[in-house]
């Protein structure tokens, strides 16, 4: 039997007494791109930040290559956290946020080569080489010298992902990271993404409002509503045949919009 790279089990996670989800499923193949969509206040960013670990569970399991993300350590009768085994799940995953957070101080290839070397241990001449490269994948090469207040928020959008990819995760998390940018810049992001699909074996989980670009690249889209998955499909039939009235006026109101 093939396990999911991804699997959401009877997921349960409250705000105080606000239920957001209650028993959630979902299962993401290796390499399989899925992306949320759905109104503001569904649950698609905690969706991600669970997975990130930057939000616990109430409940139920997130496993990741079948591993459950929070394994628990017991001692005699305490239990905790095991650290290490949270630390290497984490590692599995990159985000990239619609805020780009890039150290102001340093140079783009030092954003990019800075965890590499202190998390990693990467040697210093490594780390520059291999930001280099990744900043010639994000079509910035001219710009490693440059500091972020020089950069465009397009680009510093790219530095973002280049910054991500350098700490070579297997799963990448992206949330809405197109939305904070004007919108002659939103394509040239949106293209590195596209090239990155093509060409990179990344298992990806998108939140994303471009439509046509959700279905452009995505294996599966799913429709989220109240923390529940309403609907979901392949792009060609959730967005030209849903079969839930709730999709249905979900992309009508953003065919209006
Ligand atoms: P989406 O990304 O789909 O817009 P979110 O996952 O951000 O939705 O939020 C889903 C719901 O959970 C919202 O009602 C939001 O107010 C609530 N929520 C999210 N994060 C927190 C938090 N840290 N504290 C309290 N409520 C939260
Ligand atoms: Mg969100």
């Amino acid at each position: 039997m093939s396990t999911a790279k991804i699997r959401f089990q009877g997921v349960q996670k409250s705000f105080g007494d606000q239920v957001l989800f209650d028993g959630f499923d979902l299962d993401i193949q290796d390499q399989e791109i899925v992306t949320l969509i759905g109104p503001s206040g569904s649950g698609k960013s905690t969706l991600l930040r669970m997975l990130m670990t930057l939000e616990n569970i109430n409940g139920g399991e997130i496993y990741v290559d079948g591993e459950p993300l929070w394994q628990q350590q017991h001692s005699g009768n305490q239990t905790s956290v095991d650290q290490p085994h949270l630390r290497h799940m984490r590692s599995k995953m990159g985000m990239v946020f619609q805020h780009f957070n890039l150290f102001p101080h340093m140079t783009v290839l030092r954003n990019i080569a800075e965890a590499p070397m202190r998390v990693l241990g990467k040697s210093r001449h490594q780390a520059y080489t291999e930001a280099e490269q990744l900043l010639a994948q994000v079509g910035l090469a001219e710009k490693g010298d440059a500091f972020p207040a020089d950069l465009s928020g397009g680009q510093k959008q790219r530095v973002g992902i280049a910054r991500t990819l350098a700490m070579q995760p297997s799963v990448l998390l992206l949330d809405e990271i197109t939305s904070a940018l004007d919108p002659e810049l939103v394509d040239e992001v949106l293209d590195v993404i596209r090239q990155l699909a093509k060409t990179q074996r990344y298992t990806m989980l998108l939140v994303t409002h471009e439509m046509y670009f959700a279905r452009e690249i995505s294996d599966r889209v799913c429709f989220l509503e109240q923390g529940k998955i309403v609907e979901e499909g392949t792009p060609e039939a959730l967005f030209n045949n849903p079969s839930e009235p709730r999709t249905q006026s979900f992309l009508a109101s953003f065919l209006r919009g």
